[in-house]
């Protein structure tokens, strides 16, 4: 079963950049053009979300990297969901495997946060995807499973509107060891028939996954055509203006 949702690409800043490197980078996306049917997300850095808001043509849709799991308050260092929706961005990636693996944040926590975020007029890509370890022990779609469970118990079969899922394979994020068109596509289409019989056909059908690992200028076509993934979650090649137009105008290899 293809997905039959719009292409989405994502482009993860991460940690990365300043004032210069930003403003040239912005720059960049405003003059490439765009000739593929797709929704594009931009994730700066905090810091640098308002920077980027005024000058970025309104083609590229703003998101956060995280944000707090609850209401504002006594948690110092936190973002609330109600302050992206207050500043006006519209989107925010929730449960990328650094802060799961680096932050400590548990499949429940995840599922919290997706839950709030949506609550509060947000949109989220939601991160999951397996170790190197679990892959080669055959966990990988348990892991995704379990990673997503933890998301559907929080979830109305309605909010998943407002979900993109990110597939992301930890041992391909920044590894510039990107997963096969086919590794890809089999877990993707195991994550959507997952979704079928935890959700329903209707959101199974509808939610998109993103796949992130590696993706770049070069790779970017053959996995776009694969009918189960329905855009890309990207950090590296997203710091390169020229090479994050080319991987979002391959949306138009996604004939599904
Ligand atoms: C990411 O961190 O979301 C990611 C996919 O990184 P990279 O494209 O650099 O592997």
């Amino acid at each position: 079963m293809a997905g039959t949702g719009k292409f989405v690409v994502g482009g993860n800043w991460k940690c990365n950049g300043n004032t210069a490197s930003i403003t040239q980078l912005v720059k960049d996306l405003n003059k490439g053009e765009i000739d593929a049917d797709v929704d594009v997300i931009v994730a700066p850095p905090m810091l640098y979300l308002p920077k980027v808001q005024s000058p970025i043509d309104r083609q590229f849709k703003l998101s956060a990297q995280n944000c707090w799991v609850s209401e504002g308050g006594a948690f110092t260092g936190e973002v609330s969901a109600e302050m992206l929706a207050d500043a006006n961005v519209p989107w925010v990636i929730l449960g990328h495997s650094e802060r799961r693996a680096l932050c400590g944040e548990s499949d429940e926590f995840v599922g919290k946060k997706v839950a709030y975020a949506i609550k509060n007029g947000l949109s989220v890509m939601a991160c999951i995807g397996e170790t190197l370890q679990e892959r080669e022990s055959g966990a990988t779609q348990d892991v995704c499973r379990r990673q997503l469970q933890a998301i559907v118990n929080e979830l109305s079969a309605g909010d998943w509107e407002k979900v993109v899922i990110a597939y992301e394979p930890v041992w391909a994020i920044g590894t510039g060891k990107v997963a096969t068109p086919e590794q890809a596509q089999e877990t993707h289409a195991g994550i959507r028939a997952f979704m079928a019989s935890a959700v329903s056909q209707d959101v199974a059908s509808k939610v998109r996954i993103q796949y992130g690992g590696s993706v770049n200028a070069g790779n970017c076509e053959e996995l776009a055509k694969q009918e189960d993934i329905d855009g890309f979650l990207v950090g590296g090649a997203s710091l390169i203006g020229d090479a994050f137009i080319t991987i979002c105008n391959s949306a138009k290899y996604n004939t599904y």
